[in-house]
């Protein structure tokens, strides 16, 4: 499992590969030193289904969930079995980018893996009480997944990115990236 990747880090991964690096590096320390107020909402969001699994007749929340096909691992948010559907919560959808679809997408797959019957996708927004229906990903969208991953398997934190300003602005790392000496927003 040490090889498999978290499935929460592949949304982090397009936004810049090299804050996975970062992430990793700091991870033992304390949160607060630098996450900003964006993520804050986020992780409140989330914060009564990440702590365990819950099971009900109608609702599993939390679900760990794993692909060997994938090599990836992660959790779920909600899993209704009576309607099949796989639901992943945000506080607030201004867009779907290509990274949120990847993350439900991967949970999908993990999912059909270990035997459970997914026949529906959404996301759920907190902030407005709206359900957003999603297709369920093709073959075409599978591969792309899969090649995704491998890069993010293959990246190599020595090897020089291309560096995008407004990104390093709006980075919960820049106080403490080596890359950049743009100072974030949030200060
Ligand atoms: S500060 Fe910029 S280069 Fe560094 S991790 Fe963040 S987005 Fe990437």
């Amino acid at each position: 499992m040490n090889d498999y990747i978290l499935i929460s880090n592949l949304n982090d991964f397009i936004f810049c590969p090299y804050s996975i690096y970062l992430h990793n590096v700091y991870m033992e320390t304390d949160e607060e030193l630098y996450h900003a107020k964006p993520q804050t909402k986020g992780k409140i969001a989330h914060k009564t289904i990440d702590e365990k699994t819950s099971t009900s007749k109608n609702e599993i929340q939390s679900l760990p969930v794993s692909s060997d096909e994938l090599g990836i691992m992660g959790k779920i948010d909600v899993y209704k079995p009576n309607e099949k559907t796989l639901i992943e919560r945000k506080y607030k959808i201004k867009q779907i980018y290509r990274g949120q679809l990847y993350q439900i997408w991967a949970q999908y797959f993990c999912m059909k893996e270990m035997g459970y019957e997914v026949e529906n996708l959404a996301f759920y927004e907190i902030s407005t009480n709206k359900t957003i229906s999603l297709d369920l990903p093709t073959e075409i969208e599978k591969n792309e997944l899969e090649s995704f991953i491998d890069k993010f398997k293959m990246f190599d934190p020595s090897e020089s990115i291309q560096i995008n300003e407004n990104k390093c602005r709006h980075c919960v790392y820049s106080n403490l990236c080596d890359k950049t000496s743009v100072e974030n927003v949030y200060q």
